[in-house]
């Protein structure tokens, strides 16, 4: 908070879901080029979503920068862009018949995109999870590692070790002697800024308390008393099916990280951003799915097909980092009348910690 807003060398180059089209229009004795959007938008009229997607652009526009900043001083220059595509998502937005349409940069690590992940992903599932009769939330886990171990504890690791679990248990259920292990998991990552250590574990919802059993059974058997042990494996019986898919498509890692993770309640004004452990979580985890279902197939929506819309008329905002709110480029006024609170200001403007993990 407070830098000039910094340019990226290819400002917004790879985030083209808006295009300008060639015909123009006169609004108000002002030319607007005509613009085709994708997407559905966003309902201007909903307060309470307008207000959360200006909060959720101001924490991720600080973020961004922080870790260009850390991608520079680590000298991995390849990792600046994708941080500038996140600072510049939904930057310009544009609103026309009572909908808001905006470029997304789709990155994992962007706040933004992820709330439409999430979205997406609860109409997907939450009609199969509600076919479950008795579902079951299952955390596996391993010992934690520092970060030069993260990326292969992660896929050499945790990965590895779900994927020949899950493949014999596919061998036996053709064999015929015994069940088809099938769930979604997600995969995710904690930060412990006092050990300086990372816990990456994967979070699933399974149908039946035999799947989690057996899941829990051989997780133990792969890793040994060595790296896991029973009481840090987790069951239980899913009671709100929509909460536990929530639980499970939050995103990958957690953007604020408690001072004192033994601590249960963290106290108001201590949590911090730590962009470098960020960075190297989002490092380790290139190229991995986050979220993924296993042992059995969804049905092809066709909806998802993105719908594209040509507005002709239209009003254009662009985000102030100092107003957190979009403004008209006319009038200057707010777009969502969203206000940072004491304490989110304090942890934007003082607690972003880039120290090396
Ligand atoms: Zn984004």
């Amino acid at each position: 908070m407070g830098k000039q807003q910094p340019h990226s060398p290819a400002s917004g180059s790879s985030l083209n879901t808006l295009v300008q089209n060639g015909t123009s229009q006169m609004n108000n004795g002002i030319y607007k080029p005509e613009i085709t959007v994708h997407g559905n938008g966003t309902d201007v009229s909903n307060d309470k979503a307008m207000k959360g997607k200006a909060k959720r652009k101001t924490i991720t526009q600080a973020m961004a920068l922080s870790l260009v900043d850390v991608a520079k001083n680590n000298g991995r220059l390849e990792r600046m862009q994708p941080y500038w595509n996140t600072y510049h998502c939904q930057n310009k937005v544009y609103s026309s018949g009572g909908r808001l349409y905006g470029m997304y940069c789709k990155n994992r690590f962007c706040t933004l995109c992820c709330a439409n992940r999430k979205a997406d992903i609860m109409n997907r599932y939450l009609p199969i999870i509600r076919q479950w009769e008795a579902p079951y939330f299952v955390t596996l886990t391993v010992k934690a590692v520092p970060a030069r171990l993260l990326k292969s504890r992660i896929k050499k690791g945790i990965i590895r070790a779900f994927q020949q679990i899950t493949a014999k248990y596919r061998k036996k259920h053709q064999r015929g002697k015994g069940i088809k292990l099938m769930g979604i998991k997600s995969l995710e990552c904690n930060f412990n800024p006092i050990r300086k250590t990372y816990n990456p574990h994967l979070h699933l919802i399974v149908p039946s308390k035999e799947i989690a059993d057996i899941l829990v059974k051989e997780w133990l058997l792969k890793w040994g008393k060595e790296f896991t042990s029973s009481k840090a494996q987790h069951r239980t019986q899913v009671r709100n099916k929509e909460q536990a898919l929530i639980e499970i498509v939050k995103y990958g890692s957690k953007i604020f990280t408690e001072p004192d993770v033994n601590k249960k309640a963290t106290q108001k004004g201590q949590h911090q951003i730590h962009t470098a452990a960020l960075d190297n979580i989002f490092r380790a985890m290139q190229g991995c799915r986050i979220f993924e279902r296993f042992g059995f197939n969804l049905v092809l929506d066709q909806t998802h097909e993105k719908k594209k819309t040509i507005l002709r008329t239209y009003e254009k905002w662009e985000f102030n980092m100092q107003h957190s709110d979009w403004l008209n480029q006319e009038t200057l006024k707010g777009l969502t009348g969203y206000m940072v609170n004491n304490e989110l200001y304090t942890l934007l403007s003082a607690k972003i910690n880039q120290t090396s993990q």
